[in-house]
């Protein structure tokens, strides 16, 4: 509920409403005291007034028992009563009366009956003689007395003769000047009344209308409530008991006092409240003017914009320390994000872009119209390096390397520097973004930067040199589109390292036939994993000079693609090998090769079958147990099986290859070394592997008739070979006269189109069959 109202509008209403309740409290408790004061302050002016009353009574009383009593001992007035004299006794009466300003003077007798009227005779007989009855006739006497509408205060004093013959009434009016004189004395209006009637009154005659003179329970109304302007109090009035008079407190005053107190209070409770809201506005502003820079803040911050501006307003503490705590916060944030920008775009190695980055980047400068000569390099045999110093060793020279880079970079025109882009883009291939206008000649630019790059290494004390492959490919003639061209100048890198050139340029048509490739793999792949694989082995017979028999076969396999095209095994083998496919092909040669084995043996048909491993195969470590397991599956003799290594292969990871070789060769299996002549390897360093054969390349062999030179090439190495106490192949035969040759250097096999293509199974065996020895 409270939220639909703002911050500033809340405090001010709070603030605005304390105050007024404030205002109606206090107003509440002033009025409940000065009712209460007054009412005691009139009580007392009411007690007050009533004891003047009586004292001015008893005054009056004793005024009038002197006068009496000097009138009753007069003895010619004693005399006139005794005889009854009446016009003695009314002149003595009247005179007397007028000496002591008496307003009543009257003689009764001892029954109480009037003798004489003195002063009465303003009176209806009547009314006096009803009015005296009440008079006690004892002694002296004081009492009120009231005639018609008139109100005495009497003496009854007995004439005494010496016994009472008579008695003497004296009585002073209470008229209107009295009241008027008792009312300045106790500042109370006072107000006779007789049987519910007004007698006299201090009131002006316009006034007693407006009073309830008359009503009986007049104390009772509190004066919190009263509207009157009067607080008024009957009370008995010198023992009467029908004359009462009525005692008026004024309220004017005090309505008047409490009026006054009401608006003071009001007329501050009006500056506070002002005051207050001009207060509450500024405290809130204070809260929400801090609350609302915070709140830009934050959203400024939320939609990404983490460059927290310098406080400039003046903001109450805790504001500007949460301010602060924003401003740490988005610097926190905006390092982190700078930190994860950073590692999202960079190699984390060497600080130069990533892959991915430098990609971006290259597809803006091309979308610009900007042409580039994208440089890629790498290290020559990175790999063998690697191997040989470790890898944080190997680390430290790439991130050498890229320093170098930079720095080199760095000390180029700075115009042509702002466009270069570097990236680490593979383990030890680099890229180079160059625009083409910012170099007149490419290949002079890579020249000097091979210097730079080819500069010794220092491992500590060690001493490395390193070779750079550099592939070149621009947007010029190699395509505006940057992956393609990426990939064309890592192409020509893999060129140069192939051909062993220091620098390639792209090639048109070589991203088709990697293109191909890549496609090649991808089908090769399921080509492996179908149960109807377009894959097959083929046999090719080898014959044994010594006997003239066939008792050896190469496997070899073939694979007739989608289209039905044949495609060149040694092509889609050095695929597999770079596609790390070529594991699982082998397992595939391995599986048919000895299921096929197997099936000989039961038809009679037992031949020695060599089939081909490459270096990953036997460095793999299932491949032993897998080989061993398929042998014993399909119950073969292990000795059914040659394995031919390339005499490359056997250079990688010499130690781990002769040990896996060596214990395949107690098991049973023959070890060929395959392509013999064409690597560095020495027949010496043969010697220390566990080798049965040796396969004589074929490229000494196709045309060995013709070539003096490869017919010493193979005799010596046939001589060699049997030294060592191997067993020597001669593979690429292909025509009589070869064979005739081989047949003189005292060879032990042959193998080649002039005795056999290699075959399917079945036509192996048809050939085999018909076969009539060629020796
Ligand atoms: P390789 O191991 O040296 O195989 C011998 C190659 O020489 C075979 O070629 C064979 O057809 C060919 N050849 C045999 N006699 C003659 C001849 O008289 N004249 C000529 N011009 N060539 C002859 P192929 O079958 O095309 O195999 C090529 C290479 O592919 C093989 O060379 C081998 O390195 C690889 N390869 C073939 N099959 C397999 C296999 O199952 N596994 C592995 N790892 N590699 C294989
Ligand atoms: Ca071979
Ligand atoms: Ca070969």
């Amino acid at each position: 509920m409270l939220t639909r109202f703002s911050l500033k509008s809340q405090i001010t209403w709070l603030s605005t409403s304390l105050i007024l309740m404030t205002v109606i409290l206090l107003t509440a408790s002033y009025w409940f005291r000065i009712a209460d004061y007054a009412e005691s302050q009139i009580e007392r002016q009411m007690y007050f007034a009533q004891n003047v009353l009586n004292q001015n009574l008893s005054s009056k009383e004793q005024v009038l028992i002197t006068a009496a009593s000097v009138l009753a001992a007069d003895f010619g007035f004693k005399q006139a009563v005794a005889t009854r004299d009446k016009n003695t006794i009314d002149s003595v009466l009247i005179n007397h009366g007028k000496r002591i300003k008496a307003d009543l003077m009257m003689l009764l007798d001892l029954e109480g009956k009037l003798l004489t009227t003195g002063t009465a005779d303003q009176f209806a007989k009547t009314d006096v003689e009803n009015s005296i009855q009440i008079l006690p006739l004892q002694g002296v006497y004081a009492q009120i007395l009231s005639i018609d509408d008139k109100v005495f205060q009497v003496i009854v004093v007995p004439v005494k003769a010496p016994r009472a013959i008579a008695y003497v009434v004296i009585g002073f009016e209470f008229d209107q000047l009295v009241l008027t004189q008792l009312k300045e004395l106790v500042s109370l209006e006072l107000t006779l009344i007789k049987n519910d009637t007004i007698v006299q009154s201090s009131f002006d005659e316009s006034d007693i209308a407006n009073q309830p003179l008359l009503e009986n329970n007049l104390q009772s109304e509190s004066l919190l409530l009263s509207t009157s302007d009067y607080f008024h109090q009957t009370i008995a009035f010198g023992g009467s008991s029908e004359v009462s008079v009525v005692l008026s407190a004024s309220l004017v005053e005090i309505h008047q006092d409490f009026n006054r107190l009401i608006s003071s209070i009001l007329a501050i409770a009006i500056v506070v409240i002002v005051i207050a809201i001009g207060f509450s506005r500024i405290l809130s502003r204070g809260i929400s003017t801090p609350l609302t820079i915070l709140m830009k803040l934050t959203k400024k911050i939320g939609s990404g914009n983490l460059d927290v501006p310098k406080l400039t307003k003046s903001l109450p503490r805790e504001f500007s320390e949460l301010y602060q705590g924003f401003s740490v916060m988005g610097s926190a944030i905006e390092h982190r994000e700078a930190e994860i920008k950073y590692q999202a775009e960079r190699d984390l190695l060497t600080g130069l872009f990533n892959r991915h980055t430098i990609l971006t980047q290259i597809e803006g400068y091309l979308r610009n119209d900007i042409n580039l000569a994208l440089v890629t390099f790498n290290i020559k045999a990175f790999k063998v390096l690697n191997d040989t110093v470790g890898v944080a060793n190997g680390d430290a020279i790439l991130k050498e390397i890229a320093d170098r880079l930079q720095v080199f970079i760095g000390k180029l025109d700075s115009q042509v520097s702002a466009y270069m882009l570097a990236a680490r883009t593979n383990s030890d291939e680099f890229l180079l973004s160059i625009p083409m206008s910012s170099v007149d000649n490419v290949e002079s630019f890579i020249q000097l930067l091979q210097l730079e790059l080819e500069r010794p290494y220092w491992l500590g004390d060690v001493k490395i040199n390193l070779s750079l492959y550099f592939g070149v490919a621009n947007s010029v003639e190699h395509g505006v589109e940057a992956e393609r061209l990426m990939r064309r100048s890592s192409m020509a890198v893999a060129a140069a390292d192939e051909e062993q050139v220091f620098v390639r340029y792209y090639q048109q048509g070589e991203d088709e036939a990697y293109l191909y490739k890549i496609r090649l793999i991808d089908e090769l792949e399921s080509a492996l994993e179908s149960d109807n694989s377009p894959l097959f082995m083929n046999y090719q017979p080898k014959l044994n000079f010594k006997t003239g028999e066939i008792d050896k076969l190469e496997a070899l396999i073939r694979w007739i693609n989608k289209e039905g095209d044949f495609v060149n095994p040694e092509m889609f083998v050095g695929l597999a090998e770079k596609a790390g496919l070529i594991v699982t092909l082998t397992r595939w040669v391995i599986l048919h090769v000895i299921q096929q084995i197997a099936q000989w043996n039961k038809a009679g048909y037992h031949f020695q079958v060599s089939i081909n491993l490459s270096a990953q195969d036997i460095q793999h470590e299932q491949f032993v147990d897998y080989l061993l397991d398929t042998v014993r599956k399909y119950q073969i003799e292990t000795t059914q099986i040659t394995l031919e290594l390339t005499e490359r292969d056997l250079a990688e990871n010499e130690g781990l290859v002769a040990t896996r070789l060596t214990y395949l060769k107690t098991l049973g299996f023959e070890i060929s070394v395959d392509d013999y002549g064409i690597g560095q390897s020495s027949l010496a360093k043969l010697k220390t592997l566990p080798v049965d054969e040796l396969k004589i390349d074929k490229c000494f062999i196709l045309t060995l008739d013709q070539c003096e030179k490869d017919q010493d090439i193979v005799s010596s190495t046939i001589l060699l070979g049997h030294k060592l106490g191997l067993r020597v192949v001669a593979e690429g035969v292909e025509n009589k006269e070869s064979l005739a040759l081989l047949t003189s250097f005292n060879c032990d096999y042959a193998q080649g189109y002039y005795l056999s293509r290699p075959l399917t199974a079945d036509k192996l065996i048809q050939w085999y069959d018909n076969y009539e020895s060629l020796i």
